[in-house]
C-alpha cells in the first residue's frame, strides 16, 4: 500500500489525510498464520514537521480463524489505532529508531501494516459467545447436534433436580 505525500512535503506543518484499501496476503508466523478475509483499510492523517512525517490513524480488516472451542471457521472484524513516524533515513537506521524509512514522496505502508497485524490481529477466539464447543467424549459439535453422551448427562442429579423444579413450577 502506498501513500503519496508530495502535497505536504513542501511546507513544514502541512497536513493531509487519506483512506486507502488494499488486499494484503496472509502472514505466516511460526506455526500460526494470520488469514485476512477482507482487504486492509487504513484511515490516516499525516503531518510533515520539516524532518519526517507522523502518520496516525486506524487500520481495520477482518481475520478468518478457527474457534478455540468447536474448531469451526469464523471471521472477526478488528480495528487498531496506530501512530507511526516515517523518516528519510536508511531502513536499518529506521529500525534502530523504531520508525519507518521512506524515499521520494511516497510512503510504502507495507512493513508498517505487517507489523501492526502481527502485533494486533486477533489470533484466538470463539465463533460466538455462547459456543457450546465439542463433546469431550465423542467430539460432536454441540452447536449442531446432541450426542448420546450428552443425553447421559441429562440423568445426572443436577438434571433431575432441574426437572423436579420445572414440575413444581407447573403446579
Ligand atoms: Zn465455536
Ligand atoms: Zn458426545
Amino acid at each position: 500500500m502506498e501513500l503519496n505525500v508530495a502535497d505536504i512535503l513542501k511546507i513544514a506543518g502541512k497536513t493531509g489525510s487519506a483512506r486507502l484499501t488494499e488486499s494484503v496476503a496472509g502472514i505466516d508466523l511460526s506455526g500460526k498464520s494470520i488469514v485476512l478475509s477482507e482487504p486492509v483499510t487504513v484511515d490516516a492523517s499525516y503531518i510533515f514537521d520539516g524532518e519526517g512525517i507522523s502518520l496516525t490513524g486506524t487500520l481495520s480488516s477482518a481475520v478468518r480463524m478457527n474457534c478455540t472451542r468447536c474448531n469451526d471457521e469464523f471471521t472477526e472484524d478488528f480495528a487498531v489505532d496506530f501512530s507511526e513516524r516515517f523518516l528519510r533515513i536508511p531502513e536499518e537506521q529506521a529500525e534502530e529508531q523504531e520508525c519507518y524509512s521512506f524515499t521520494g514522496d511516497t510512503l510504502s505502508l507495507d512493513k508498517m501494516i505487517q507489523d501492526i497485524l502481527i502485533l494486533n490481529a486477533p489470533m484466538y477466539g470463539v465463533c460466538k459467545p455462547d459456543c457450546k464447543g465439542l463433546c469431550p467424549s465423542c467430539g460432536a459439535n454441540l452447536n449442531y447436534q446432541k450426542c448420546s453422551c450428552c443425553e447421559a448427562d441429562d440423568n445426572s442429579p443436577f438434571a433431575a433436580l432441574k426437572g423436579l423444579k420445572e414440575l413444581l413450577k407447573d403446579q
